[in-house]
């Protein structure tokens, strides 16, 4: 038996054996393209390319896993690159730092650390917020880097007004970046992108390098993704994307839809696969999914066909409130695992914001039902984490502003903000980091001398704990609890009853650095520690071998398949989200984040709406999402579970609800790799990705195509 050839359809094996030249396989959920992916991959390895020369690009951590143990069961050996557009352009920049100006120790700032640094952006460059918000000009700049436009290259382009304040505060914010060797995600993409157009030699290389370069959910790619793919595959053009239109959600990220339907243009040799037989869903999931979907505009119709069994009708529920959807959901799994069979495992409750799942978190628990919350980037965002990550960051990266100002005075250590505002002036002035302005705080007439005392007593700390940065990370990170008296800190500093928590995120944190040393007995830096959390995403808290039910965001769940699956919150405001309501193209990729929900179902699938949602400790009316109304309801099975409760009758209430602004204040970040999720998008900003192309777009676009001109036919 062939493990790589057999069991796959004809047009999935045509596309495993496509060797050379570019290919496009565009198709549906669950019809095998990462599969084809995996497949194709030990395929080339058998045929004796190397596994050096392939490069498999994807979007999470966790698929990118995935993808290479499957390759490792089917063709042993070397392991290929396989990895996330980031950390693949991490890794570039590693190497290659000094041509985009930064040193190799460049530390990654998430949103947090890049919003400080707009913060001080903004202050430098003297712009008043008062017509704009730190958010708007967080997105602004972000749609900049995507769209591929650098401070320079902006000279002369015309912006609309809300965009202007934005490319004002843009080569400021740059600057200070440079000047802390850091990159925020978006600089990542957009330094490799640059550095392959600015240097031709090394994009040769690197061409030649990854001979063959494969992209799965080619659809989520945007400008400075696909400007990447595009200049490692000029000479050896053996690219291979696969996608699904119909999946794209990450628009309010830059993705380009355009990329996937305008391949075929930019590779005219292109082999053309498509495949449309489901492997994954029941007949009545693909109706439903297929129904909804057929309501966007914007999309070119796929057929796709399944000989699954016809399995149980998909059900609607419509529970009386948020409560009665949890307990019910939560009872209806301890059935089935008690008479069915079915292990936690099997299930995932999907939802549009991650506040929804409180409810199910509750029901589950007192059910003794396992289950496991993948937000993995959540952890790392705790004070305490990022404290104490910041002191690691230091020590890795004395320029790294945002983790100086963070733990400059944690634990407080007398140096006041009056203190750095003195230090900050000084760096601006110079054009140097904070750390080493606060070395040279003697220069600084300002500052007192009993005050220079204390800056030069923290730089002690500093010098004490760097001395110790190649022990052993467990070793390194105790030795910062020991010197910086931090557990001290948390004990004296929280409010009662919250400090054990705290304590014991820290002791988590250094579990996490134990498993590192363990993982890393040879290769193990502080670096690779700290790109490494740098770079977790939502779906690498995820373990897929652990017995327990998954619970996590719509975007998270891409890719991913379960037997049974629940999608809850299903309701007006929430999906489609309330504020893709005024913007056509926001509103499809709702309801194409719907589609990606429906199409994880294997064999159940439940969707729920609750007529009184609590929020912010209130309860709230909610009414169904439109796309309810979209579905076949003939053909499903729809189940009024309403019963009045002890918070009244809904009729009470008009569902026609106006919702307040705050409404979702409470979501978390639900995106991969920590970027502003959509919930947290003001409305202006993520109107403006996605409407008709602004005059800065059009000419990326076309700058890149020039560019592009005069690399590939020289
Ligand atoms: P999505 O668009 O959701 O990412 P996909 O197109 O990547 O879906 P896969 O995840 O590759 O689909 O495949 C879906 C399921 O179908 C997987 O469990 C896969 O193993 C199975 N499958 C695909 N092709 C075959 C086949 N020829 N024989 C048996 N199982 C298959
Ligand atoms: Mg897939």
């Amino acid at each position: 038996m062939d493990l790589i050839l057999d069991n796959l359809t004809d047009p999935q094996r045509a596309a495993v054996t496509h060797m050379d030249g570019p290919m496009l396989m565009l198709a549906g959920p669950g019809s095998g393209k990462t599969r084809v992916v995996t497949h194709r991959i030990a395929h080339l390895l058998r045929e004796g390319v190397p596994a050096s020369q392939i490069l498999a690009l994807t979007f999470t951590n966790k698929a990118a896993e995935e993808m290479l143990a499957r390759v490792q069961q089917l063709a042993p050996g070397e392991p290929v690159w396989m990895s996330t557009f980031h950390r693949f352009c991490a890794r570039m920049l590693r190497q290659y730092s000094s041509l985009v100006g930064l040193q190799e120790n460049y530390s990654i700032y998430d949103m947090a650390d890049a919003k400080a640094t707009m913060k001080r952006a903004i202050e430098v460059s003297g712009i008043s917020l008062s017509h704009t918000s730190l958010d708007q000009i967080a997105n602004a700049i972000s749609h900049f880097k995507n769209q591929l436009l650098t401070p320079e290259s902006m000279e002369g382009v015309n912006l609309p007004a809300g965009k202007m304040l934005a490319a004002k505060v843009y080569p400021y914010y740059q600057q200070l970046l440079l000047v802390a060797n850091a990159v925020d995600f978006d600089c990542m993409l957009l330094h490799v992108a640059r550095m392959l157009r600015e240097n031709p030699e090394l994009r040769e290389a690197l061409d030649s390098r990854f001979r063959y370069i494969m992209v799965d959910e080619y659809q989520d790619t945007n400008l400075a993704q696909y400007a990447i793919v595009r200049s490692l595959s000029v000479v050896h053009q053996n690219l291979a994307v696969t996608g699904d239109p119909d999946q794209s959600i990450y628009g309010w990220r830059g993705a380009n839809l355009n990329n996937i339907l305008d391949f075929e243009n930019d590779y005219p040799q292109v082999k053309t696969v498509r495949l449309e037989q489901n492997y994954r869903s029941t007949p009545n999931i693909l109706r439903v999914a297929d129904q909804l979907i057929t309501n966007n505009t914007r999309r070119k119709h796929k057929g796709l066909y399944t000989h699954n069994p016809e399995g149980a009708a998909v059900r609607l529920r419509i529970y009386a409130n948020g409560y009665q959807e949890a307990d019910d959901i939560a009872d209806q799994i301890v059935e089935q695992i008690q008479n069915h069979g079915r292990s936690p495992k099997d299930f995932a409750i999907l939802c549009r914001m991650n506040y929804l799942t409180r409810s199910l978190e509750h029901s589950l628990r007192s059910r003794v039902v396992p289950y496991t919350i993948v937000r993995g980037v959540e952890f790392y965002q705790r004070k305490e984490i990022k404290d104490l990550l910041s002191y690691l960051q230091l020590i890795n990266n004395p320029a790294n502003d945002a983790a100086l100002s963070r733990i400059v005075n944690t634990p407080a250590r007398g140096i006041g903000k009056t203190t750095m505002d003195r230090v900050m002036l000084f760096a601006a002035r110079h054009r140097i980091p904070l750390f080493e302005a606060i070395c040279r705080c003697d220069e600084i007439e300002s500052i007192k001398p009993r005050t220079r005392g204390l800056l030069k007593r923290f730089v002690g700390i500093i010098d004490s704990l760097s001395r110790k940065a190649s022990s052993s990370l467990e070793d390194l990170l105790r030795f910062v609890l020991e010197q910086t008296q931090y557990s001290d800190y948390l004990r004296f500093s929280t409010v009662e009853g919250e400090d054990n928590d705290a304590l014991a995120n820290v002791d988590e944190l250094v579990s996490a650095a134990v498993e590192f040393d363990r993982q890393h007995p040879d290769d193990g830096s502080l670096e690779t520690f700290l790109e490494q959390v740098a770079l977790i995403s939502d779906t690498d808290a995820w373990e897929e071998s652990s017995d327990r039910v998954t619970l996590m965001t719509l975007h998270a769940a891409k890719g991913l398949e379960f037997p049974c699956v629940y999608i809850i919150g299903v309701e007006d405001q929430v999906l489609p989200h309330h504020r893709s309501h005024d913007d056509p193209m926001q509103f499809e990729e709702e309801r194409r984040l719907l589609f990606v929900g429906i199409t994880r179902a294997e064999q159940t699938l439940q969707l729920s709406m609750a007529k009184l949602r609590s929020a912010r400790g209130s309860m709230r009316p909610a009414a169904a999402s439109p796309f309810l109304l979209e579905l076949p309801r003939e053909e499903m099975q729809v189940i009024d579970a309403h019963q009045p409760t002890q918070y009244g009758d809904d009729n009470d209430f008009d569902v026609d609800v106006e919702y307040p602004e705050a409404w979702d204040m409470h979501a978390d970040h639900d995106d991969d790799l920590n970027q502003l999720p959509p919930e947290e998008r003001t409305p202006e900003t993520t109107s403006t990705p996605r409407t008709a192309p602004i005059a800065s777009v059009t000419t990326a676009a076309q700058m890149l195509e020039q560019q592009m001109a005069n690399t590939i036919d020289p």
